[in-house]
């Protein structure tokens, strides 16, 4: 039997990249999938390139929208009959040398990297069933270490990583485990489009990347099906690195 068999997994940022791969490894395992992403046209490709023996239903919602994450969850749990996993991708990034920070940037961030994940935490603990409910939120390598030029971002994922290891604290009790999973740097969309901007000194990203190259987001969502499976099931509150031996 997979071990996702008849496990209702509900995952943000499904649209692309890492959440993508995670959508199409958890139905290849026979998870119910509840994807949300903002645009419609993603998912669809999600949804395309799933293939069973699981399911996945799209759903488009923006995570910084109370309102729209309130109903995405009550959804997910209609439709899958219940959520079991909620694991936190959606996010994004921005390069923001400190001369030129705004305080628009610092706000998009945080209420999509931070605000997203803990709405969605909020609304999906009152579906997790006890003992053996599990959330799993991306941060980034860039919670813990130095990333030049990325103060904003950095300080956003660092948030995430807080915020995740004091749920596990408070959720303990009830046997359901947050696991903050924290990857180095990942081929995905949010990457491709990281040109280093005119001005910054290019030997600086030296130091956040990994001499195995980047990682596949496959990979990453790997580690995120090894960490909210059984097989993670003494795992909570613990961040999980996956950076290439870029943090040694
Ligand atoms: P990606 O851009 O390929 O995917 C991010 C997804 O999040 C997109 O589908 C996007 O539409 C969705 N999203 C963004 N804002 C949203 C919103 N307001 N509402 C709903 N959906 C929204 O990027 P990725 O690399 O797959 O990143 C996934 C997560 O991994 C992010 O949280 C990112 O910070 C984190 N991460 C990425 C890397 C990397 O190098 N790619 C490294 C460390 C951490």
């Amino acid at each position: 039997m997979n071990r996702y068999d008849g496990v209702k997994v509900l995952i943000t940022g499904a649209g692309s990249g890492i959440g993508r791969a995670t959508a199409i490894r958890l139905v290849s395992e026979e998870a119910a999938v509840f994807a949300v992403d903002r645009t419609e046209d993603g998912l669809a490709e999600t949804v395309r390139s799933a293939s069973g023996p699981g399911r996945i239903v799209p759903h488009v919602a923006d995570v910084t929208d109370e309102p729209a994450v309130v109903e995405a969850v009550r959804a997910a749990a209609a439709e899958l009959g219940g959520i079991d996993v909620l694991v936190n991708v959606a996010g994004i990034h921005k390069t923001t040398p400190i001369d030129t920070l705004s305080v628009e940037d610092l706000h998009r961030l945080f209420s999509v990297n931070l605000v997203g994940t803990a709405l969605f935490c909020r609304e999906a603990l009152r579906h997790l069933p006890d003992r053996t409910g599990v959330i799993v939120n991306i941060a980034s390598s860039a919670a813990t270490q130095g990333n030049p030029y990325m103060t904003a971002y950095s300080a956003s994922k660092g948030a995430v990583l807080a915020f995740s290891l004091s749920l596990a604290a408070e959720v303990v009790g009830r046997g359901i485990r947050v696991v903050p999973i924290s990857p180095g740097t990942v081929a995905t969309p949010l990457t491709s489009g990281n040109v280093i901007p005119d001005g910054l000194d290019a030997r600086y990203f030296g130091r956040i990347r990994s001499l195995l190259g980047s990682a596949a987001p496959e990979q990453i969502a790997g580690v995120i099906a090894f960490a909210a499976s059984p097989d993670g099931g003494y795992i909570t509150g613990a961040e999980i690195r996956a950076d290439g031996g870029s943090g040694a």
